[in-house]
């Protein structure tokens, strides 16, 4: 085992299967890797997979790997449950409870999977390739950098922290991502509290020491205010009770609201808890800067600008593009976006064989409208601006295949409008449609087709349907069988990605989430938390994981949480 050095010139070795495999001037030990990561055997197409984070391991769990030569590549050889990373941060579940190794999961489905514990630093569409280094931080590999080439790329590496180029943040602000973030949210905390509780300190120094501030009141800065509440009302105040009045939780939030996606219902109940529990929630602020020392921030309603001193940050604001989507996209001409837009197959707009799934995607929603009109223009044949009910409901049809989104929009307020169009003014069925009264009718709609949310359950969706794409394109081939193409004559080999919306949950604590599920049926309190465990343990992707997770809560339930510093 092991790489043999080489000298420090640029190798370009050649290999036998007709693959590359470049390597940097700048490492001093460098070398041929013991399996050839671009081996074509026997002539299968290869599937190069970025990332295993939601969208890449749900791909992964479903891909038929003896139809392709499949080869992963990411910097996390695992994969972590995100939606229980608020709870890693105060012990509530160890981090070890969340992670699944990628290999234990790729090693049950058929066929082959290989991966490789590196980043993709440069995608190369125009030669099929891409850049890979991997660095794991000693002498003995260094940085090492390989290319990859592939027939299919499905780019699933996520997205990371955005902060919005707000002075000190980087530097002094935890963030709530990775695994890694959680553990040192954890300890961060703890030191919090030992530094709060020295002797000679001054109060204010206590109280600064003990003031966690939340930037951002989406369901992440909710949760983690949520938790460190309970921590500290469950079991710290027990060891620190010099800390008890001075301990000091707020949330910053520049909407009006916090859980602004969630229904109002939800929303306020949360701020009215947060209000019980002391947990202060400032809404309607800008944060300007961020020093280790305090945070300034402005009013939005009196344009007022003030500092308050903080023991501990949370920047939780929303997300940003990755540099190497951010490479690709100015590549492929889509550099004023935030993230890459695909089509509703969800391939790279411009790319044949290239995928993005998950929160580094989003399905291109402008050509909406100009899709509806060609629809339009292909259905009315002759031109009379007018539709046969028939043809009317055809077309309706292929709306609601193409764009899902749509479905839920016309079945709640304006399905009636729809329905009006095809009634005469007596309310008789009509012969025919008035097309640019249906448009009308769906210029509301327009506005509600808003890109999908950066969530989980999308990314999984995403990760699922490609695999099924992938597992049944050579049958597809032969047999296409979804809807017809408007442009081109011939049918689409797929139906359309279409995304199933199975409810949210926001915990806030003290046994308590709010809870937002299919039909508009919203419950809040003690119950919704119960459904939120059995619904997160359900969620789990080995049973494994959902030993240790339902472990770690009944450890918590009896011992309470653990506040070592390790
Ligand atoms: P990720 O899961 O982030 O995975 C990206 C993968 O790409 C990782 O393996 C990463 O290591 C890898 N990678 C990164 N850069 C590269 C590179 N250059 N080359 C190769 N690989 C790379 N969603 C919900 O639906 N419900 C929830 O309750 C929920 N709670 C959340 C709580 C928290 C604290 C957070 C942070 C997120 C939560 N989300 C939740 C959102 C959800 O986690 C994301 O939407 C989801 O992780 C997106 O999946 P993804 O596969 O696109 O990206």
């Amino acid at each position: 085992q092991g790489y043999p050095a080489y000298s420090k010139l640029l190798v370009l070795c050649t290999l036998s299967s007709g693959g590359l495999v470049a390597y940097s001037e700048s490492q001093p030990d460098i070398g041929t890797p013991d399996v050839d990561p671009n081996q074509k055997e026997p002539k299968k197409k290869r599937v190069v997979v970025l990332g295993t984070g939601w969208a890449g391991t749900s791909l992964l769990k479903d891909l038929d790997a003896s139809l392709y030569d499949v080869q992963v590549v990411s910097p996390r050889n695992y994969f972590a449950f995100t939606p229980l990373l608020p709870s890693v941060t105060v012990g509530t579940v160890e981090a070890r409870s969340i992670v699944e190794p990628i290999r234990n999961m790729v090693k049950k489905g058929r066929g082959e999977v290989k991966y490789w514990e590196a980043e993709c630093v440069k995608i190369d569409a125009a030669n099929n390739n891409i850049l890979c280094r991997s660095n794991f931080g000693n002498n003995l590999v260094g940085d090492r950098e390989f290319l990859l080439e592939y027939d299919y790329l499905v780019i699933a590496v996520g997205a990371q922290v955005n902060t919005f180029n707000t002075p000190g943040v980087m530097e002094n602000c935890h963030f709530l991502k990775e695994v890694e973030d959680a553990q040192k949210i954890r300890r961060s905390v703890i030191d919090c509290f030992e530094m709060a509780v020295l002797p000679g300190l001054s109060e204010e120094e206590r109280r600064k020491n003990l003031h966690f501030v939340i930037v951002g009141g989406g369901p992440t800065g909710v949760e983690f205010a949520a938790e460190l509440h309970d921590f500290f009302e469950e079991d710290l105040v027990k060891l620190y009770p010099m800390a008890k009045d001075l301990v000091k939780i707020s949330v910053i939030q520049s909407g009006d609201h916090i859980l602004n996606t969630f229904d109002e219902r939800i929303s306020t109940f949360a701020e009215e808890k947060f209000k019980r529990d002391g947990i202060e929630v400032q809404t309607g602020c800008r944060v300007l800067s961020v020093s280790d020392k305090d945070i300034t921030m402005k009013m939005k309603s009196n344009g007022e600008i003030c500092s308050i001193p903080h023991g501990l940050v949370l920047w939780s604001t929303g997300i940003g593009t990755r540099p190497v989507v951010k490479d690709f996209m100015e590549q492929i001409g889509q550099a004023h976006r935030r993230v890459l837009a695909t089509n509703e197959w969800l391939r790279v707009k411009g790319c044949d064989n290239v995928y993005a799934i998950g929160d580094c995607a989003t399905i291109d929603q402008r050509k909406i409208k100009e899709d509806i009109s060609s629809i339009f223009k292909a259905a009315d044949k002759d031109n009379s601006g007018t539709l046969t009910v028939k043809e009317f409901q055809d077309v309706i049809d292929d709306l609601l295949i193409r764009y899902p989104q749509m479905e839920l929009y016309l079945k709640s307020m304006h399905l009636s409008d729809v329905k009006d169009l095809l009634k005469d003014p007596q309310g008789n069925d009509q012969k025919e449609v008035d097309i640019e009264g249906f448009k009308l009718a769906l210029s509301h709609v327009d506005s509600q087709m808003k890109s999908l949310p950066a969530t989980a359950q999308v990314a999984a969706q995403q990760g699922a349907y490609l695999s099924k794409c992938l597992n049944r394109r050579l049958q597809c081939e032969e047999n296409p069988e979804g809807p017809l193409r408007f442009r081109d004559s011939g049918r689409h080999r797929f139906r359309p990605f279409r995304y199933k919306h199975f409810g949210q949950f926001a915990p806030l604590g003290g046994e308590q989430a709010g809870a937002e599920l299919p039909g508009d049926w919203v419950s809040v309190g003690h119950s919704s938390q119960w459904l939120w465990y059995s619904v997160y343990a359900s969620k789990q992707v080995s049973w494994r994981t959902r030993m240790l997770v339902v472990s770690d809560w009944t450890r918590r339930f009896i011992f309470g949480r653990d506040s070592s510093r390790i």
